[in-house]
């Protein structure tokens, strides 16, 4: 007979914010994940060390796909373009554009990425709230799409259209009640108030530009598939009026980004499975009103999240363990939230490599850095965990390798799973010689304690 494995007895405080199913502890923990398109989480580890983003190639092209055929098959007049900021590395976008998105950008830096990875001006559109003098003139030579946010941009745009002796294609972003709180009216023009009719009069009138496409952007997670209904009902509305008082021809209607992914919102009581609309029910509510329409002009979505969240992981390993004050376990782990960004928004899936049986504990996962608000999990009823230990987060792959921070630590191994289960590097762990490459120090603060 073999012999039990001994468990020893654990005093437990009942926490109400911990989810203990029946009102008794769980035994071990259900999510496992052993491999990342069945390779294993240990070979990718070993070659790219912990802790390491990895990207399924499989994932993203797949998702892609199903949303592309969700439009088009509703709406043939459609086009993608991917949203650099929710995640620019030149593997990822390169992967979007095989498959036929175009280019969204929000900055100079952005739209250089974009030329740079051989992207036509044509093909990229150039929205955000600040675009330099120059970046405009750059773009508006290369003949981009560039979508206004503001009056002092119209100004610019027409001394860049003086300069180059051109009249230049132009786009607004436009702002609008779709039944989403808080309303994001920061971005372009509102049309409730009618500052979007006095943007295009002005336009009109300075005789500089040519509008011919609207662009609205409501949010982002959102779950209410309804709210995108009314924004292309309004914006068609708008098109249409516009046109016939102007005489104006509009040729595309940009929706922005939004969708949600299958990631834990903090706040949503129900898990995303449930809570998330399909890609099926934003098209319909997206496209019945442009099929509806007299006019039907091109439609642009700039989705980010959706296409790519899922796709994102995080390999990390248990480096320490201790037991905090209030009878929490706190695991620390090798990545925090320098590398996973989001995290003060999203409850991420957490999953464990190996098989853990025992009791579990209500325990929360630290990172590395020495700062307390560097927290992963705050709450988690977990089964003994030891060092060494892999944990993998998902869904990491919006907005985290963009907006994570050189804080104290090298940022980690970037790795893609390609499509026939290669492992390939997208980007470096980086080193010192990395980090420093911009800092310059002044010759008189040179210091040495060898001299
Ligand atoms: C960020 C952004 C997007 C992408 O948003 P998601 O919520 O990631 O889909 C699209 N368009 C604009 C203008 C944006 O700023």
């Amino acid at each position: 007979m073999k012999k039990k494995k001994y468990e020893r007895p654990v005093i437990q405080k009942i926490e109400n914010n911990y989810y203990v199913k029946h009102g008794v502890s769980a035994r071990g923990y259900q999510k496992k994940r052993e491999s990342i398109d069945n390779v294993k989480i240990a070979d990718i580890v070993k070659k790219f060390g912990s802790p390491v983003f990895v990207f399924s190639e499989k994932a993203i092209r797949e998702k892609f796909k199903k949303a592309q055929a969700a439009f088009k098959s509703r709406y043939p007049n459609f086009q993608f373009g991917w949203s650099y900021k929710t995640n620019y590395l030149k593997g990822i976008c390169s992967i979007f554009h095989q498959e036929g998105a175009i280019a969204e950008v929000v900055s100079d830096f952005e739209y250089d990425k974009a030329r740079a990875l051989g992207i036509k001006g044509e093909n990229i559109i150039y929205n955000g709230p600040y675009k330099s003098m120059e970046s405009l003139t750059l773009a508006a030579s290369e003949n981009a799409k560039i979508h206004i946010d503001n009056f002092d941009e119209i100004n610019d745009l027409e001394k860049v259209a003086s300069k180059l002796d051109k009249k230049i294609p132009v786009t607004i972003r436009i702002n609008m009640n779709t039944g989403i709180y808080p309303q994001w009216s920061r971005f372009g023009f509102n049309l409730e108030s009618g500052q979007a009719i006095n943007a295009v009069k002005r336009i009109i009138a300075g005789q500089k530009l040519l509008l011919n496409g609207l662009h609205t952007h409501i949010g982002t997670f959102i779950l209410d598939p309804k709210a995108y209904g009314v924004a292309a009902s309004k914006m068609l509305g708008f098109m249409d009026e516009i046109e016939n008082e102007f005489g104006l021809d509009i040729e595309y209607i940009d929706l922005g980004g939004g969708f949600a992914s299958l990631s834990h919102l903090k706040g949503v009581y129900q898990p995303p499975e449930i809570a998330v609309p399909s890609i099926e029910e934003y098209a319909d509510e997206i496209t019945r009103p442009f099929i509806n329409n007299k006019k039907r002009p091109r439609l642009i979505l700039e989705t980010g999240r959706h296409l790519i969240d899922e796709a994102g992981y995080l390999i990390s390993t248990i480096v320490g363990q201790k037991l905090l004050c209030d009878g929490r376990r706190s695991y620390i782990v090798d990545a925090g939230v320098n590398f996973l960004y989001t995290a003060t928004w999203y409850t991420y899936n957490l999953e464990l490599e190996k098989d853990t049986d025992g009791i579990t504990e209500p325990s929360l996962i630290n990172g590395p850095l020495c700062m307390n608000i560097d927290v992963i999990n705050e709450s988690i009823m977990l089964p003994r965990l030891e060092r060494g230990d892999r944990i993998v987060f998902s869904p990491v792959g919006a907005y985290n390798v963009t907006q994570w921070m050189q804080f104290i630590r090298y940022r980690p191994k970037i790795a893609l799973i390609g499509i026939n289960g290669e492992m390939e590097l997208l980007r470096e762990k980086e080193k010192l010689a990395d980090v420093e490459s911009c800092e310059r120090l002044p010759q008189r603060l040179k210091f040495s304690d060898e001299s």
